[in-house]
């Protein structure tokens, strides 16, 4: 395969928001880690990914729409996965959001499984729920059953962040490093092997904060000149990074 690199947005949602694809390819962004949040949106997804460019397709039920997964949900997702070069995402736990939470773990579980048996790549959300994660995800490091997993948008303390290092995960962070203080031990202490930058375009939040694709750019600056590291070399490992991801989905 061709070794490009460049800019790798890590998390994003392009079915929300064709334009953002658009801005984002004109401003050089090269890969795009593009994720479902429910079943309605899968087929958008996979059809963003077959319109060539380097998006890559994730699917999945997000924690917070956990409630809409209709019978058979199971074997859909399986059968699409099967057909289709594609990650699971994004998944997890939110204690903040209405959703049963037993539901979420449910089919946070049963979403981890498929993937550790498809051997694909895995997106995950959480939030207020790491103690529940932290031991679904060590008990598949313990049996060698955890799929490349990236913890997206990371906002969780010191002591999770190792823990979670620990069980072998990749921790992916928003432009939030660059504005709350809290988050910035964490991104220093993020191994560079381990660490991923995303905008998590095409949610209402980032909309608001006007996070487009075309804002990674300024996010990798940022994160290269704090870990004072020189651009190129950081954008290089930060796409290896990707690759392992990436690898396990594109056809070779
Ligand atoms: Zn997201």
């Amino acid at each position: 395969m061709m070794s490009s690199t460049g800019y790798l947005d890590s998390h994003l949602h392009l079915q929300k928001n064709l334009d953002n694809l658009l801005e984002g390819a004109k401003m050089g962004v090269q890969r795009m880690f593009c994720n479902a949040t429910r079943e309605a949106d899968w087929q958008a997804v996979i059809d963003l990914a077959a319109g060539g460019g380097e998006i890559i397709p994730f699917l999945g039920i997000h924690p917070w729409f956990a409630e809409t997964a209709g019978p058979g949900w199971e074997q859909r997702l399986m059968s699409l996965l099967q057909q289709n070069p594609a990650g699971i995402g994004e998944i997890g736990l939110d204690r903040r959001c209405r959703a049963n939470f037993s539901r979420q773990q449910q089919l946070f579980l049963t979403q981890l499984q498929i993937a550790s048996e498809l051997r694909r790549p895995v997106v995950i959300h959480c939030v207020k729920a790491w103690g529940a994660l932290l031991e679904t995800l060590e008990q598949f490091a313990a049996n060698k059953r955890l799929p490349p997993t990236m913890i997206h948008s990371y906002g969780g303390s010191i002591e999770t962040l190792h823990r979670l290092l620990k069980a072998g995960c990749f921790i992916s962070y928003t432009r939030r490093i660059m504005t709350e203080p809290k988050l910035q031990p964490c991104f220093l202490e993020t191994p560079l092997d381990r660490l991923l930058l995303e905008t998590d375009a095409g949610t209402q939040e980032a909309q608001t904060t006007g996070q487009e694709p075309a804002a990674i750019i300024g996010l990798y600056a940022w994160a290269a000149a704090t870990r004072g590291i020189e651009q190129q070399e950081f954008n290089q490992r930060i796409w290896s990074n990707g690759e392992i991801f990436a690898d396990t989905i594109l056809p070779r």
